[in-house]
């Protein structure tokens, strides 16, 4: 298989989920994660009609940054761990980041920050140990901790599920998720639309869709 065929391949599952949602396909952004691959890989996947692209770590993201960043209409999404220390390397360069998980991040965000960073805030559904994100009965008091820094806006929810979680305990994570994202949105908060859903990866993408992500994040699908 070529980039090409997966990346056609992928876009027509999206397109499938959505049909079978009831949704427009619109309504899905499709972030091509290029962290098995060299930027000159990623550079020829984004050729292929890519709009946004995905790192999960600091350093490659730099790496991609610096050779792709010439392209035209990319939007770069960070969606893995940041730590504080890292925030002032590589904040300005991103458009979303997807793994806002404590308020002392935010709070270096906000500070190094040169323009509006769109952030997911990330939750542990599942309330797994090993996972980072904010647990449910957290999230109302970080909210009023967030409220105030200028520099960054809640854009929605983000989550993952455990590697090994059944199709029935992914669809309950994807749902709850999703009706907390609608309970958030309601409370009206200035710089927290809480409009998205950053869920789904190659596995379960289908099922993310199917429960409102409206941003999926897939790797392997385009490079197996
Ligand atoms: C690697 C990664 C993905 C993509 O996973 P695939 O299973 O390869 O599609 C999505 N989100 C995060 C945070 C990742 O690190």
């Amino acid at each position: 298989m070529t980039l090409a065929d997966n990346k056609a391949k992928v876009f027509s599952e999206v397109q499938e989920a959505c049909l079978e949602a009831g949704r427009n396909q619109e309504s899905v952004s499709i972030i091509a994660v290029t962290k098995y691959v060299d930027s000159h890989i990623a550079g020829q996947l984004i050729d292929t009609g890519i709009s946004h692209i995905g790192e999960n770590r600091v350093d490659k993201f730099l790496d991609k940054y610096e050779a792709l960043k010439d392209k035209e209409n990319l939007t770069w999404h960070l969606i893995g761990t940041l730590q504080r220390r890292k925030v002032k390397d590589v904040i300005n360069y991103v458009d979303y980041f997807h793994a806002l998980d404590s308020v002392k991040l935010a709070q270096e965000i906000d500070k190094r920050a040169d323009h509006t960073i769109k952030c997911f805030l990330q939750v542990n559904i599942s309330e797994e140990e090993s996972k980072h994100g904010f647990k449910l009965e957290e999230i109302d008091q970080v909210l009023t901790e967030l409220e105030n820094l200028s520099s960054i806006e809640l854009v929605g929810l983000m989550t993952m599920a455990p590697i090994d979680a059944t199709e029935e305990e992914l669809e309950e994570i994807f749902e709850k998720t999703d009706e907390l994202r609608i309970r958030l949105q309601e409370k009206q908060i200035k710089n927290m639309p809480m409009t998205e859903l950053s869920m789904g990866m190659s596995g379960d993408f289908k099922l993310a869709i199917k429960h409102n992500a409206s941003f999926v994040r897939i790797g392997t699908a385009f490079f197996k």
